[in-house]
Order: C-alpha cells, then sequence, then structure tokens
C-alpha cells in the first residue's frame, strides 16, 4: 500500500492532524509526499519519502508515480483560498489521477472515507 500525500501551507497542520489519527496503521503504508509537507509529517513522528517541494516540481514527481501506476492513493489537501505558483502542476496531478482512476481526496472529509475503506484491504 502506498499513498501520496501533499498540502498546501493553509492546509499542512490539518494534513498532519488527520495523518496523526491514522498513526497506527499509516506504519504500515508507504508514505511519499511533497517536500515541505513531508518535513512536517516528519516532525510528527511518521515515515515518508518525500520529493522536491510542490512549487519545485513535487507534484509532478507524485503525478509521475501515479503514472505508473505506484500508487493506491493521493490526499491532497488544497487550499482554495489561496494562490499557486505552481497550479498548472497541480491541475496535471489531478488529472493524471482521473487518467489511471488512482482515488483522489482533496478534503478531510473525502480522505477519511477513503482511507476508511482503504484500511479494510491491509
Ligand atoms: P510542499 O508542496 O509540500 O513542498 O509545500 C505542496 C504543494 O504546494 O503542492
Amino acid at each position: 500500500m502506498r499513498i501520496a500525500i501533499i498540502a498546501h501551507d493553509g492546509k499542512k497542520a490539518e494534513m498532519v492532524a488527520f495523518l496523526l489519527k491514522y498513526k497506527e496503521y499509516l506504519e504500515k503504508i508507504e508514505l511519499v509526499s511533497t517536500g515541505t509537507t513531508g518535513s512536517h509529517v516528519e516532525k510528527a513522528g511518521l515515515k515518508v519519502l518525500r520529493y522536491l517541494s510542490g512549487p519545485l516540481g513535487g507534484d509532478a514527481q507524485i503525478a509521475a508515480e501515479a503514472a505508473e501506476k505506484k500508487l493506491d492513493m493521493v490526499i491532497f489537501f488544497r487550499d482554495p483560498l489561496d494562490k499557486h505558483p505552481h497550479e498548472p502542476d497541480v491541475q496535471m496531478l489531478m488529472r493524471i489521477c482521473d487518467v489511471h482512476d488512482i482515488p483522489l481526496a482533496t478534503n478531510p472529509a473525502a480522505a477519511r472515507l477513503m482511507m476508511d475503506t482503504l484500511l479494510k484491504r491491509i
């Protein structure tokens, strides 16, 4: 099981709080993330493979994994109230998830539903 996690700056604390609720299970799951999200998650005590920061290409690296069908789920807490210089990469990642039918949660409510379903499979 391999899950990618990404959070825009305004959503990083929410991402950490979300993941900590699943900490016991996440130790059995490979996590990959964009750079800064990953450093917050590491500080919270979880293991994660960190790619580049989102604006430097991290979302594109995660999209590449999605295109290669290496991911079981993408959790991307987007901040709809902020502007992002890498918005084209964000759109590209979401498109690739749709192309390859990878579950994509863009808010905590969706992530909880998907995570609870995925965990029944491990
Ligand atoms: P970051 O990137 O984790 O490096 O902040 C996330 C994003 O904004 O796509």
